[in-house]
């Protein structure tokens, strides 16, 4: 099964996405973090890519495109992958599309989390990641044992530089323009799209895209 993540940052997606991975033969893509690698070793790609990412703006298309393109012919015979952060335009969409009509596949449901700004603006005051293993935590609604400190690896937490409030509302602002307009996508080529209530407790959104998905509660 192959499954898009939508929705604006911090709406939980990570998190999300890390439940649904847990399962056997379920593994994600997670353009953000590819990219945050990137960065982070320097690479050319990781070069062009922050000038972009401190901004709060989208990397440009065609960059982003070849990345996924190149996780996607390593990832062909996995039987269930999650796409979390891609695509966010119309144009990375349709490239999927084709991209998944090449490996003779298609998107089996896009599940789209919803909250409203004011939630997620102070959602994302609290998150605090793992460079490492890469666990989403909040200070405020699900800490790690240790304060500072990963439960799974003991790496030192940190609050993403765009995640500063000023970044956060032109994020924001981006994944209303930019990104909505990929439901509707979604919704015209008649894939199904699953709408979640994201402000629920994480529990109780974990149960309801098992539901969309019709998978087995684990
Ligand atoms: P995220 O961790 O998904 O919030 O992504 C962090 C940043 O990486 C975004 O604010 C963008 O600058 C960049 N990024 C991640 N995924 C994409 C994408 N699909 N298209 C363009 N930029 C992206």
């Amino acid at each position: 099964m192959y499954v898009v993540l939508l929705g604006p940052p911090g709406v939980g997606k990570g998190t999300q996405g890390v439940f649904l991975t847990t399962r056997p033969d379920w593994t994600r893509i997670v353009t953000g973090d590819l990219l945050r690698d990137s960065v982070a070793s320097d690479s050319i790609l990781g070069l062009e890519a922050e000038k972009y990412m401190i901004q709060g703006r989208l990397v440009p298309d065609e960059l982003i495109v070849a990345l996924v393109r190149d996780h996607l012919i390593n990832r062909q015979s996995d039987a269930n992958l999650v796409f979390d952060g891609f695509p966010r335009t119309k144009l990375q969409a349709s490239e999927l599309t084709k991209m998944l009509e090449l490996l003779g596949k298609s998107m089996d449901t896009v599940v789209v989390l919803e909250a409203e700004d004011q939630a997620l603006v102070e959602r994302i005051s609290g998150r605090r990641s793992c460079p490492d293993c890469k666990a989403i935590y909040n200070i405020h609604t699900s800490p790690p044992e240790k304060s500072g400190v990963c439960d799974n690896d003991d790496s030192v937490l940190i609050h993403r530089t765009d995640d500063d409030p000023e970044t956060v509302a032109s994020r924001l602002e981006v994944y209303r323009s930019e990104t909505e307009p990929v439901i509707r996508y979604y919704e015209e080529i008649g894939s199904r799209v699953c709408r979640v209530d994201g402000n629920k407790d994480i529990c109780e959104v974990r149960t309801r895209i098992t539901q969309a998905l019709a998978l087995e509660k684990i």
